[in-house]
């Protein structure tokens, strides 16, 4: 069966002692606790291997926000996912939409770092989702279909499955403005859907797929008891461990 998972996407937000410190926060908070989801955070690069050494493993997975699109070589201040693995972090969130609209990736580019993640035994949360005008002009299904098929459709069933999806709309980043549980709940449907035409059902029903958007403690209630809503990616709430445990513990 699939699994519910919030994840905390820090984004460029805090600085090294700042991030530790909200490690030790959210890790201290799961302490004692027993969430009905699996809990992630992903940290700026500099703050992966540090924040490593803090928190519990067993309560607390770490990821990257990115990695290069190469292996190794001449691609100053690149990342690669094999320096991330290294530092103990299992996730990487990839096609992020503030990667592909400031840094220009494309799915053929995505599709790179999706294998060189897989390789190197990470995690991707791979990131999906239309923008205001699509959602507006009612081709929303077709982006998020296309950005699917073109990304991911070359990976075998046995490594798709190893993937965690995120659908945010990007009109609902950052915005304040979250899609509704049930504009949610229809595209994560219909993703799922995309998935068994690829792959059939039993992939498709055991993909984790996480909602992203304006996500905090008075809506991640409602969008998290959607059926095909396994959890979400968390960016603002997520820099306040009060906040993001809200989210945490918003699965009944
Ligand atoms: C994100 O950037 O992944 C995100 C969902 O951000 P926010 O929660 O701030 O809208």
């Amino acid at each position: 069966m699939r699994k519910n998972i919030v994840a905390g996407n820090w984004k460029m937000n805090t600085t090294l002692p700042e991030g530790v410190a909200l490690a030790k926060a959210v890790n201290a908070a799961l302490c004692g606790v027993t969430p009905k989801c699996d809990v992630i955070i992903a940290v700026p690069f500099t703050h992966l291997a540090p924040v490593n050494d803090v928190i519990d493993n067993s309560k607390l997975g770490l990821g990257a926000e990115n990695c290069a699109d190469h292996r190794s070589g001449a691609y100053t201040g690149e990342v690669s996912a094999p320096m991330v693995a290294s530092t103990g972090a299992k996730y990487v969130i990839l096609g992020h939409s503030e990667r592909r609209q400031y840094y220009g990736e494309t799915s053929e580019i995505l599709k790179e770092k999706v294998n060189l993640a897989l390789e190197n035994g990470l995690t991707p949360i791979f990131c999906i989702g239309e923008v205001l005008e699509e959602r507006e002009n009612g081709t929303f299904f077709d982006v998020v279909k296309a950005q699917i098929e073109e990304a991911l459709f070359d990976l075998s069933a046995e490594d798709f499955s190893k993937l965690i999806l995120a659908y945010e709309p990007v009109w609902a980043i950052g915005t304040g403005k979250t899609a509704t549980d049930d504009q949610a709940e229809e595209m994560h449907a219909y993703i799922r859907g995309v998935i068994e035409g690829k792959y059939g059902n039993e992939v498709a029903e055991n993909t984790s797929i996480l909602y992203g958007g304006s996500c905090k403690p008075s809506n991640a209630k409602a969008l998290f008891a959607k059926p095909n809503v396994d959890g979400g990616l968390i960016g603002g709430a997520s820099l306040d461990a009060e906040s993001f445990m809200g989210i945490v513990t918003a699965f009944e």
